[in-house]
């Protein structure tokens, strides 16, 4: 082999989308060393600690199941041999200031006949309608747009074509908002789908109608992973070690080295550097533009690419013993006008009002036996930021409890300030970030269209995670890594042909297998 350093990849960052890249890769026969900073896998997928345990302060809501049989499908295993899955019938309990409440089930029948209880027949027909048509759009993103390499502008205008029904949901300036206006009468009907914008970190009437599609992927199945979110983390990196690949906790990259205009190393903040031909960047790519990787892969990105930020959260992790209203898994407890929300955020400011998530972690497989402490994590959609105000946290904490107990849910013991994540701990966390927890800002039709893609400027420098493209959440982070992967195997498929000398033993698509992917 003429370069020792062809098949090695650094994988900087532990989260949902370096994870699924690292399983990817390793299995595929590559030297790969994952790089994180944290002590642990996980990045947003996170826990706190409680008196009941760790309890996850991340994502919680798990969908499309399928891209994670796929990630460990690759690695010749079963999803369900890692972690135990709990399908939620019940996908989220909803409550309104005016005393109303609403479940909706991973039935679709289901939900409209309590749709028909809240809100009349003619509220039911609207939501099947609602449900049909986000099925429609579902079908028509998923191949041309989620599962692909880069969006397929041809193939998602040929889709839309052939459906006159999609029309007006993509016609542009279309916002979630208005189109949610279009298909319910029933004002808290367009509340709660116009949440599934801060899914992405958006709000809805700034963000396009197109995200309706997210309530699609929610009624395919909403999943709980037992023990909590992070147990999905854990397992993933411990695929990628089976794999092969080195996991290294505590340690960051601190420069991506650069030779004659492409990738050849990683300096690490303990001093090593690590040769490679290909990093895969997990971090935000927000961290490359602000140059906290070093000068080399600075122009690796479009400022587009990572700006303007998406949303942030207040997000508080505790355990106690709730009393008063009879939780679901997860629950949310709206504020009155969404527009009294999403205006203040859109200037930086903490809402007066806000709609609260709770999610009842514990419930994953119905409610536990009364008096039990439970683990509890509740978000508040936050503008981002770097700073943190005085007040904030006790502002924060007014807004929370006091909000819930109106709806009737109070806890044995308040939690301690500690267990609350600020955007400026977010920050602090995710550097670069600036406290947005998805990436750039989903607002605008073109959007998804300015998201960076695996492939950038830097040539062996790959992305991956919720600020690549597909975008943010679990599985669209999962994917990113999927299509990181696959660009480094078929970029060194092709330097292998033009050096065919460069990679003995290749397979077909210029790979020796590893013995643990032949034994397969
Ligand atoms: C509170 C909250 C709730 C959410 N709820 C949901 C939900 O219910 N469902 C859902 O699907 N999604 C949800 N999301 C979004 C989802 O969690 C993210 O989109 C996804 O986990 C992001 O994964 P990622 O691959 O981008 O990596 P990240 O999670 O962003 O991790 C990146 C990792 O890279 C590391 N890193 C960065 N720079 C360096 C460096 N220089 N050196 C070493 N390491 C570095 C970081 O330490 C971090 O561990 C939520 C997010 C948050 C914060």
């Amino acid at each position: 082999m003429k370069n020792p350093d062809e098949k090695s990849v650094v994988v900087i960052g532990a989260g949902v989308g370096g994870l699924c890249a690292a399983v990817r890769l390793a299995s595929a026969g590559l030297r790969v060393t994952v790089i994180e900073a944290q002590a642990g896998p996980g990045g947003k997928m996170r826990t706190m600690d409680s008196r009941a345990g760790p309890v996850d302060a991340g994502p919680t809501v798990l969908t499309m199941r399928g891209v994670f049989d796929e990630v460990f499908a690759c690695a010749g295993t079963r999803l369900e041999d890692h972690v135990t899955l709990v399908a939620q019938p019940v996908l989220a309990r909803h409550w309104w200031p005016d005393g109303s409440t609403l479940d909706l089930f991973a039935d679709p029948e289901a939900s409209a006949a309590a749709i028909a209880d809240l809100a009349g027949a003619r509220a039911a027909d609207e939501f099947r309608r609602f449900h049909r048509l986000s099925a429609e759009l579902y079908t028509a993103f998923d191949a041309s747009m989620m599962q692909a390499a880069r969006p397929r502008l041809a193939a998602i205008a040929v889709n839309a074509l052939c459906n006159p029904r999609l029309w007006p949901v993509l016609r542009p300036g279309v916002t979630l908002a208005r189109h949610l206006a279009r298909q319910f009468s029933d004002p808290r009907l367009r509340q709660l789908f116009g949440r599934y914008a801060t899914y992405v970190g958006g709000a809805p009437d700034l963000s396009p109608a197109v995200l309706s599609l997210i309530w699609a992927a929610e009624a395919q199945g909403v999943w709980a992973v037992q023990g909590g979110m992070h147990g999905l983390a854990q397992a993933l990196a411990r695929l990628a070690q089976q794999q092969g690949a080195s996991l290294n906790y505590n340690v960051t990259a601190g420069r991506i080295e650069r030779q004659e205009g492409r990738v050849s190393g990683v300096k690490l903040s303990d001093g090593r550097l690590l040769k490679c031909n290909q990093v895969v960047f997990n971090g935000d790519p927000a961290a490359l533009l602000a140059g906290l990787l070093g000068k080399g892969p600075q122009g690796a990105v479009r400022p587009q690419a990572a700006l303007p930020r998406s949303q942030s959260a207040w997000v508080w992790a505790f355990a106690a013993q709730p009393m008063g209203v009879d939780l679901a898994y997860h629950n949310v407890f709206f504020c009155d006008d969404p527009v009294q929300e999403f205006g203040p955020i859109a200037k930086g400011q903490m809402p007066d009002q806000a709609t609260l998530y709770v999610c009842a972690q514990d419930r994953a497989a119905g409610p536990p036996p009364p008096g039990t402490v439970e683990r509890f994590e509740i978000i508040m959609n936050a503008p981002p930021d770097t700073k943190q105000r005085a007040g904030e946290i006790a502002q924060c904490r007014q807004r929370t409890f006091p909000q819930l107990a109106r709806f009737g849910l109070t806890f044995d013991q308040g939690p301690p300030d500690s267990s609350l994540t600020t955007p400026q701990g977010f920050a602090t966390l995710f550097p670069g970030s600036q406290g947005a927890l998805y990436g750039r800002s989903p607002v605008g039709m073109l959007a998804p269209f300015q998201r960076p893609g695996a492939r950038t400027a830097l040539q062996g420098l790959y992305l991956a995670g919720g600020g690549a493209h597909p975008g943010a959440g679990v599985p669209m982070a999962a994917l990113s890594g999927k299509h990181a992967a696959e660009a480094i195997l078929s970029d060194l498929a092709l330097a292998s042909k033009s050096h065919p000398t460069a990679m003995p033993g290749g397979t077909s698509t210029g790979f020796r297998t590893t013995g643990r992917a032949q034994s397969r």
